[in-house]
């Protein structure tokens, strides 16, 4: 095994992680005691008044751009303002704070990295709930612990507002084409409005229950996907191995019982496929570092859940290993060429 005491040396960094959620949960409880109950108001389904976005990365640009497509006028920050440049150049305001853009927008839409950045972003100091109107409708979709979700959640309600999680499937194309699948956690009855703004940005919107659920639906997914994606990158390395040609290869795993996405949709050699980051030195896609960051979630949940998940655990412990040895930044795929340089040691 290539990494037997990852566990061990990776630790503090571990400890350190945790301790910065723990701080961000203590502020989240403290604000929560510091808020009355206040009744949450029915918003009008105005459609076209303006919508905030906060986290204009990778995904979050196409989707307001998309937004804007639809004809929503389109509030928006970034905590990079040069991030914020071209969804200017197509008309949306930018501003410097969540806060500000809470005080302009009763929809708010956020896609950011993280818990943490969820956190500073909602009750920070110039965060979304020192300005939210009563009736604002807030969704997250970035991927994040679904304990926080249900924690933000339950300080919005207090503030009269009503928060959903809302991640996503499907990557930077799929944000591009509008193509994206929702998986919506939140109260059934605000459902549709958020439906309204979702099926702008995607072609799938999926209600799973109550706040929390959309993401413990989107960590089950990836940790399949990451499980999958190393497999058909073990499996192409191997039969490379053998003398077989990778396209050959692929043609016969996609049409055998070895099909998966990421052997049909998303191969990971280099030439197999066009139009995947393998084939652009994994350029774009979905980072490893978010990739690691998902794998994480699902641990922390299995491991509150008691549930054995052996597979998951070793596909992250992987995924944090290729991290600290220069694929954070390249697409989660880069497992094929981590696998090749290993194997020359
Ligand atoms: P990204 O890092 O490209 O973008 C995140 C953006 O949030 C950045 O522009 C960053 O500057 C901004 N940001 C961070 N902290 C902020 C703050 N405090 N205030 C304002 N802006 C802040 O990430 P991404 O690839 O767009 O992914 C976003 C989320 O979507 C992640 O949770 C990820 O796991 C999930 N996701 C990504 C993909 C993908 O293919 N990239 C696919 C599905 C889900």
């Amino acid at each position: 095994m290539v990494f037997p005491d990852l566990q061990l040396t990776r630790r503090g960094e571990r400890e350190r992680s945790m301790a910065v959620l723990r701080r961000s949960r203590n502020v989240l409880l403290r604000w929560n005691k510091h808020v009355s109950l206040e009744y949450v108001s029915t918003r009008p389904m105005a459609s076209k008044t303006p919508v905030g976005f906060i986290g204009l990365g990778n995904m979050g640009s196409p989707m307001a751009k998309n937004l804007l497509k639809n004809g929503y006028p389109v509030i928006a920050t970034d905590v990079f303002p040069e991030s914020c440049k071209e969804l200017q150049d197509l008309g949306a305001q930018v501003v410097d704070t969540p806060a500000e853009v809470a005080e302009k927008a009763d929809r708010i839409i956020t896609m950011l990295p993280s818990s943490p950045n969820v956190i500073d972003v909602y009750i920070g100091p110039n965060g979304i709930l020192k300005k939210v109107k009563k009736g604002t409708l807030l969704i997250d979709s970035s991927t994040i612990d679904p304990e926080v979700s249900k924690e933000i959640a339950a300080v919005a309600e207090k503030m009269g507002a009503v928060f959903m999680d809302a991640p996503v499937s499907g990557g930077v194309g799929a944000a591009s084409m509008a193509k994206l699948t929702f998986m919506v956690g939140g109260v059934e009855e605000e459902y549709k409005a958020a439906q309204e703004l979702l099926t702008c940005m995607g072609v799938n919107a999926v209600y799973c229950g109550q706040v929390g659920t959309g993401q413990a639906a989107k960590i089950c997914n990836n940790m399949l996907l990451a499980i999958g994606m190393i497999g058909t990158a073990e499996t192409m390395n191997l039969g490379i191995r053998l003398g077989l040609d990778p396209k050959l290869l692929a043609k016969i795993l996609n049409m055998s019982s070895g099909r998966c996405w990421s052997s049909d949709t998303y191969n990971p050699v280099p030439g197999v496929m066009e139009g995947v980051p393998s084939t652009n030195n994994y350029q774009g896609g979905f980072g490893t570092t978010l990739m690691a960051k998902d794998l994480g979630l699902a641990q922390n949940t299995a491991t509150n859940t008691k549930t054995p998940i052996p597979l998951g655990s070793l596909a992250h412990q992987i995924y944090r290993a290729m991290c600290s040895r220069g694929y954070a930044n390249k697409d989660f795929s880069s497992i094929f060429q981590f696998l090749r340089e290993e194997e020359g040691q």
